[in-house]
């Protein structure tokens, strides 16, 4: 079995019927590159920088940032690697960067809702980033995005870092494409409106169930309710892949661990979706599924799907499925 898996490392994540899509793996530091190619991930479809913060005693510089995004690039030279803002607050704290107790933190005052308050921290890492841009093909990704407001203000301050870097003579990648995180229940049902604003979505479902499911992602009192396969769910989903259609120019991955989970992935494929980012180790047991099936077949298994009233309905049926493939 381990052989198998060994074999399929170098080989495309391409349906029976020649439909590709993307496997990458998700990040939280640079050593975590090793494992990403070991399973043959073609690039990164999430770096958590925040752990770069987080293993730091001191908030890290543009100097330092660089040096750590530059590492991630060069590990893919042609593979893609979308680099995430900043994601702190929440259950996550910096030592050096006092915040308020909040009554709800993870309706607070977390990730890009944090950059724009704390605008020079955000603006050293977009300089980081844009700056390790000449080094590969970096990807901007802000989190925690609710409305196209959030994303116009974001994209206006990697234009105003983009220009202190063209007064300042540095290089970056003036194409760099940028995109957000569709982890907010709103923002998927924006998807089309959002859109216009974006080169790709990256769907979080780790936040996206907690938030429309209203269930704490971290509450094991309530986590049996925690179901990426409701109904509810799936239908955000499709929100977004259906915005995305290929003749759009745009993409649309996901970075939750649904995208590493074996029973959603003939399901998520059939919904359209092009890029599947999860820890290194998933890679190859989904590539070896989505190897196993026909894409006109997973469409119409994900319309069967779609029309499921339970989630628990919905994962049966998915398992079913997975189990006749060969
Ligand atoms: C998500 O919310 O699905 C996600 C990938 O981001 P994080 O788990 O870092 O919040
Ligand atoms: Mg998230």
């Amino acid at each position: 079995y381990l052989k198998e898996l060994e074999e399929l490392k170098d080989l495309e994540a391409i349906t029976l019927d020649g439909h590709k899509v993307e496997l990458v793996g998700n990040i939280g530091e640079p050593n975590d590159v090793a494992g990403v190619l070991h399973n043959g991930g073609v690039g990164v479809g999430l770096y958590r920088t925040e752990f770069l913060y987080m293993n730091s005693d001191t908030m890290p510089g543009e100097e330092k940032q660089l040096a750590a995004y530059r590492s991630v690039l060069e590990a893919f030279p042609d593979g893609p690697v979308i680099i995430r803002t900043l994601d702190i607050g929440g259950d996550k704290k910096l030592p050096y960067l006092s915040l308020d107790d909040e009554m709800n933190p993870f309706l607070g005052l977390r990730a890009i809702r944090l950059c724009f308050k704390e605008v020079e921290l955000f603006k050293i890492q977009l300089r980081a980033i844009l700056r390790a841009s000449v080094y590969g093909h970096a990807y901007i990704m802000f989190p925690m995005i609710s409305s196209v407001t959030e994303v116009r203000q974001a994209k206006a301050m990697v234009s105003e870092c983009m220009q202190e870097l063209d007064e300042a003579g540095i290089l970056y990648d003036k194409h760099i494409k940028i995109g957000v995180m569709i982890e907010i229940p709103a923002a998927a049902m924006t998807a089309d409106i959002i859109a216009k604003e974006v080169d790709f979505f990256s769907i979080g479902t780790n936040d996206l169930c907690q938030y429309a499911l209203a269930v704490d992602r971290m509450n094991q009192e309530v986590s049996y309710l925690y179901d990426t396969f409701n109904p509810g769910i799936l239908r955000l989903i499709k929100l977004v892949t259906k915005v995305t259609a290929p003749q759009t120019g745009l993409f649309t991955g996901m970075c939750g661990e649904m995208a590493g989970d074996p029973a959603a992935t003939i399901l998520l494929l059939g919904l359209g979706l092009d890029e599947f980012s999860m820890s290194a180790f998933s890679i190859p047991q989904i590539k070896k599924i989505i190897r196993s099936v026909r894409y006109e077949d997973a469409k119409v298994i994900a319309e069967t799907a779609m029309n499921l009233e339970t989630g628990e309905e919905v994962l049966d049926y998915m398992l079913a499925e997975m189990k006749k493939l060969n």
